[in-house]
């Protein structure tokens, strides 16, 4: 991969691919043996876990938005089951088991260039774990709706947003 996203020799015979246009957009082509690369939009998963008037979030342990604040998120494994990846990355950043409620919402649209395309958006709720910080995550805690730290995504607030009025006892 180059700094662009792409790549830059055929993954089936190592030629060095030659940009194409196939399929209405320029792409890489191995003009050796004709293989074509497409990209996949990258999936992510984020998960919004409320308990009373507060929520669970994690703070950023690595760039972009380094030490901002956003929801227990992160890329799904190929043949992952989303709700599995999105328990699995609560876990991971938070301690925290959580069941699924609900599906929430798709987020589209790439925040930063190392961001997901989509964004599977599901509702949480806390039933096991400790409340400890891992993976790529320093911090996590829960936060008063009303006073929330400084979010690194303009998103999250809009996953939030939309939990809070999936819940009637919120408004
Ligand atoms: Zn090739």
């Amino acid at each position: 991969m180059n700094n662009t996203g792409s790549i830059l020799f055929c993954v089936q015979c190592g030629t060095p691919v030659r940009q194409e246009e196939k399929f209405g957009r320029l792409r890489p082509v191995c003009p050796a043996c004709g293989w074509i690369y497409f990209t996949d939009p990258k999936v992510a998963v984020a998960v919004v876990v409320l308990e009373g008037d507060r929520v669970l979030l994690t703070r950023r342990m690595n760039p972009p938005f380094q030490g901002y604040w956003s929801l227990p998120a992160g890329f799904m494994d190929a043949g992952e089951d989303p709700q599995a990846a999105a328990r699995r990355e609560c876990l991971e950043e938070t301690g925290l088991e959580i069941q699924i409620i609900r599906f929430l919402k798709v987020i589209t649209g790439r925040e930063h260039e190392h961001g997901a395309d989509l964004i599977l958006v599901y509702e949480g709720k806390a039933h096991g774990g400790i409340l400890q910080a891992g993976d790529d995550a320093d911090q996590a805690g829960f936060f008063s709706l009303n006073s929330l730290p400084p979010l690194a995504f303009s998103s999250t607030q809009s996953m939030i947003d939309t939990a809070i009025n999936r819940n009637p006892g919120y408004k």
